[in-house]
């Protein structure tokens, strides 16, 4: 933990206000703000073998805290999302420092990861890309009926927890479309099949940095991973865009998405 202990005293002596990381507290590894070079918490610093969305609680505390700079230690999917978020303006990495940290090859097999690794990394070395397409390659190999009957299987288990959605770091919207009665029925359990899952499939279209943090957090053990990977499969075909990569590109349906946009494209007399 020397290099870990180091860097974020560095950060902390070149100006960054606050270091987010992971600190070991009464034997699990939680999240952390270092303030003081000094501190006694440097002592139990930890990579830790559980995951969190350190970018979505960055996001909070640069929101909470507008005049103070972070550093905070990401992994390949942490740096994914915060540029992905950055594109969609719910964080300034102006004010944020980025320390990266390369997951193991152990870790990338886990998570079946094709890229375990942030665009500079600090700490670590850099392991082999383990893409994995088991889940989806089982759905594609059944026919349409049965492939339907295999989702609505998995789905069945749903308890409509929320918990793939509070742990995302790529859902921040504060009215969201799982919560609209419209879209979904209230006080039903399993939610009713496709309809939730198919919202925030489509939510994540473009979005999601599989990151897996969804289907590590399902206490139903649904493969959610496979389906939010499909879409970034189709993305990728469609529109040759992958999210958390090239920071001056924008997901291509939110560029389809907006009311200005459409505005521009379609006459500024249109009525929402
Ligand atoms: S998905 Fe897993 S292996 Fe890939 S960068 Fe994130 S933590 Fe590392
Ligand atoms: S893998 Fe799941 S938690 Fe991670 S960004 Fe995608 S939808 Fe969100
Ligand atoms: S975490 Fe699993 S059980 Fe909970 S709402 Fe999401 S899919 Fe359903």
């Amino acid at each position: 933990m020397e290099g870990l202990k180091s860097l974020v005293r560095k950060k902390l002596e070149e100006g960054a206000d606050a270091f987010l990381c992971l600190v070991e507290e009464e034997g699990s590894p939680l999240p952390a703000l270092i303030t003081d070079p000094g501190s006694p918490q440097l002592e139990r610093l930890t990579l830790g073998d559980t995951r969190y969305p350190l970018g979505r609680l960055l996001v909070e505390l640069l929101r909470e805290y507008p005049e103070r700079r972070f550093a905070v230690l990401v992994r390949g999917c942490d740096e994914r999302a915060l540029v992905e978020l950055a594109k969609l303006e719910q964080v300034d990495l102006d004010r944020v420092e980025l320390v990266g940290l390369a997951c193991t090859e152990e870790e990338a097999r886990a998570c079946g990861c094709r890229q375990p690794y942030p665009g500079r990394v600090d700490l670590g070395e850099r392991a082999e890309p383990a893409p994995s397409r088991e889940v989806i390659e089982e759905a594609e190999s059944l026919p349409d009926p049965e492939r339907l009957r295999f989702w609505e299987e998995h789905f069945s288990r749903c308890i409509k927890c929320y918990g793939c959605r509070n742990v995302c770091p790529m859902c921040f919207c504060e009215d969201c479309a799982l919560e609209n009665p419209q879209l979904v029925e209230p006080g039903v359990i399993p939610p009713e099949f496709p309809s939730f899952h198919l919202v925030r499939a489509l939510d994540m279209a473009g979005r999601c940095v599989d990151c897996g943090l969804c289907e590590e957090a399902c206490p139903a053990g649904i493969p959610l991973r496979a389906i939010y990977r499909k879409m970034q499969e189709v993305m990728e075909e469609r529109f040759g865009y992958r999210p958390g990569e090239d920071p001056d590109r924008r997901n291509p349906l939110s560029e389809l998405g907006t009311e200005e946009e459409i505005k521009k494209i379609m006459g500024s007399d249109l009525e929402f």
